[in-house]
């Protein structure tokens, strides 16, 4: 976790200012149920002060103290009201029923095959029914020279998915960063809290 709290020393290369344009789309199309959203791995919080910007109530989450730090600051600059709060994702302190969106800008990508049950179980505890989870995350068509997190394929996050939630979507998408011009080859995933659990 100290990984991540010194990754926040400097200005990391996914702290770009601004919320990504794929979430910005989102909220364009309608995908978000109206209510609440917490945003897992929030880092310095441009997303979720996008959504509290457009009527959203919306908490962030993130292990790095130093990150949390500015998400508040820039928060209070414009007067936007933003829970950031210290949390595990993968042991969130939420009681369950707990939101209509889930949002996940560059979390899941960072996790080993071990985490990810762990993190969809916990995403679909704290999700309401039919509740919604969109994610970005770097697909396997980005090259990996440059390092990063590990790249996703779509049966992957079928395979991690699937059991809890409905997948409306697997699409082709930019992440933005600093480190590329026009933006890393990336997955937007939109999924939905299944109802009812098929029974196999
Ligand atoms: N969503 C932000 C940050 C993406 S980088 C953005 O788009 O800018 C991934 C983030 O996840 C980092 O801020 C890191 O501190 C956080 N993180 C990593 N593991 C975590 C965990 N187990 N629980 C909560 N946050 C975590």
């Amino acid at each position: 976790m100290n990984f991540w709290n010194d990754a926040y020393r400097t200005r990391p290369p996914w702290e770009i200012g601004r919320p990504q344009p794929a979430f910005v789309e989102l909220l364009r199309r309608g995908d978000l149920k109206q209510g609440s959203v917490l945003d897992v791995g929030c880092g310095t919080g441009e997303n979720a002060l996008f959504f509290a910007q457009n009527g959203f109530l919306v908490t962030g989450v993130d292990v790095a103290e130093n990150a949390l730090e500015v998400a508040r600051s820039r928060s209070a600059e414009r007067g936007l009201k933003v829970g950031f709060k210290q949390e595990n994702a993968l042991s969130l302190d939420f009681k369950g029923d707990d939101f209509d969106n889930v949002i996940d800008s560059g979390l899941f990508h960072t996790f080993s095959d071990e985490d990810r049950p762990i993190f969809t179980a916990e995403i679909a505890r704290v999700l309401r029914s039919d509740g919604r989870y969109f994610m970005l995350c770097f697909s396997e068509k980005e090259p990996t020279g440059w390092g990063g997190p590990r790249r996703v394929t779509r049966k992957e996050i079928e395979d991690a998915f699937l059991p809890l939630f409905h997948i409306n979507y697997i699409r082709e998408e930019l992440f933005q960063t600093r480190i590329h011009d026009r933006g890393g080859q990336a997955y937007l995933t939109s999924a939905t809290k299944n109802l009812t659990p098929r029974l196999i």
